[in-house]
């Protein structure tokens, strides 16, 4: 924790000469305005200000018609102490994420991480405290061309080559991840041309958000450094595997000492309230995919046969499931048994996807849901028959049917609040319009270049 005081304190040792106050808007790209180190301490009482438009724009920067979102009015970017770091990829800078509060001082209503700090709220009514890891896969490019790239690697899954051609960039990325204290459990490189993957250790909710904000803007900017492109775009090449950010997620009391998902006698180690709770994520899928897997180019990846889920399933270890029930690692069970969502990509806005999944999932819990029998192969293999039978369902398979699932559910509307769902929706259909209306090079290019 850090508080007003520290953050100036470790600015100034750092020799930072700008601090960012940055936020993630409703077309989920991260943008921000900046403080100067002699007004910082100011800026942290007063806030920066900010018009009311920029949660009506979209990713293309194109404004949208949404009421209150005009050239009138102003909010304050508010940032958070706690998220304080000093960046390791721009010259004597720092990086804060900001809440977006309304000029009496309040939580503006379309504030994406106010969301989610009302859902840790509602969390913590029933007695729960939420962890959560995202997962990322991102694509390592090069230019060719002027206006095209080409992956670093042409590797095989896991291999030995695609570590050695991406070695010096991942080892610089890590690097700069451990001196933000974003620490890194694991790499491999993936599946796709070009594809690796960097799993960061589990944190409190809020914390989780954040550090996929740190994550994000730092393999893109290091990457940079290397003269490469890094892109978490959800399908950055169409005939490739697509980039996930699998939300995993853990359920515990609200001390954080008991993992409430863990139950030994149950066949996959799940307590009840888990069942609940994958059956609440599950009946809310089709609108929740609008915010855990909300750009155009999401729906290219969200495939049956690619790893990516394409149904309304759930299974242990099944790697088709939406959800998976992860089995827990020998000897800390109790503390690692956690589900996880695949249909979720980088191109989402944390804030929305780990707020829209707890609503889901807390919804589950209160009506005391049941998911179904567990799927044990991929359900893509069934028949259409049989999964109807069964109770699976082809989920959306675009971003504007995603949208129009998500204006249907009540419970995920009504978390949201009138001006984040709203604006949320009006922002995602143009983008829809807008690249409808275009070729594939042109969605490609958008995506690569915003996430
Ligand atoms: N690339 C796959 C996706 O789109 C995930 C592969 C895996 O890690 O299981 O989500
Ligand atoms: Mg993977």
């Amino acid at each position: 924790m850090m508080d007003i005081e520290q953050v100036i304190t470790a600015a100034n040792e750092a020799g930072v000469r700008l601090i960012r106050f940055l936020y993630c808007d409703n077309g989920c790209v991260i943008r921000g305005k900046l403080a100067h180190i002699d007004s910082l301490a100011r800026r942290l009482e007063t806030g920066i200000g900010l018009t009311v438009a920029m949660q009506a724009m979209n990713m293309l920067d194109q404004l949208q018609p949404v009421e209150g979102m005009g050239p009138v009015g102003e909010i304050r970017l508010m940032a958070d102490p706690d998220s304080f770091v000093v960046l390791p990829y721009a010259p004597h800078s720092a990086a804060m994420m900001a809440d977006m509060l309304t000029l009496d001082r309040r939580p503006w209503g379309a504030c994406p991480r106010s969301f989610l700090k009302r859902m840790i709220a509602q969390s913590a009514d029933h007695g729960f405290s939420i962890q959560a890891a995202m997962e990322n896969e991102f694509s390592l490019l090069r230019a060719d061309g002027e206006i095209s790239y080409a992956p670093i690697d042409t590797g095989l899954c896991f291999s030995s080559v695609s570590m050695t051609a991406a070695a010096a960039v991942i080892d610089d990325i890590i690097a700069a991840l451990e001196s933000q204290e974003i620490a890194i459990d694991a790499y491999y490189p993936e599946l796709g041309h070009g594809q690796h993957e960097l799993p960061i250790r589990h944190a409190p909710a809020l914390r989780a958000a954040d550090k996929q904000i740190w994550f994000r803007e730092t393999v893109r900017n290091v990457a940079h450094q290397h003269g490469l492109l890094a892109s978490l775009a959800p399908k950055p090449m169409p005939e490739q595997a697509g980039n996930g950010c699998h939300i995993h997620w853990s359920v515990w009391d609200t001390d954080g000492n008991i993992n409430l998902l863990y139950e030994p006698d149950d066949p996959y180690r799940l307590s009840q309230m888990g069942y609940h709770f994958i059956a609440g994520v599950l009946d809310h899928l089709p609108g929740l995919l609008a915010l855990t897997a909300p750009s155009y180019n999401s729906y290219r990846r969200l495939q049956p046969h690619f790893w990516s889920s394409a149904y309304t399933a759930w299974g242990p270890d099944n790697r088709e499931a939406a959800v998976r029930v992860a089995s827990g690692m020998w000897g800390y069970e109790a503390e690692t048994v956690n589900l996880e969502l695949k249909a979720s990509d980088p191109s989402h806005n944390p804030y929305l996807a780990l707020g829209g999944l707890i609503a889901a999932g807390l919804d589950g819990v209160a009506r005391e849901l049941t998911p179904g029998e567990p799927e044990l192969i991929d359900p893509g293999n069934y028949s259409d028959e049989e999964r109807a039978a069964r109770g699976i369902e082809r989920y959306p398979t675009s971003q504007a049917e995603a949208l129009d699932s998500l204006e249907k559910d009540e419970v995920l509307m009504a978390a949201l609040g009138p001006e984040l769902s709203c604006s949320y929706l009006a922002v995602k259909r143009s983008e829809f319009q807008a690249f409808e209306g275009e070729d594939l090079a042109f969605e490609i290019k958008h995506h690569l270049h915003k996430f």
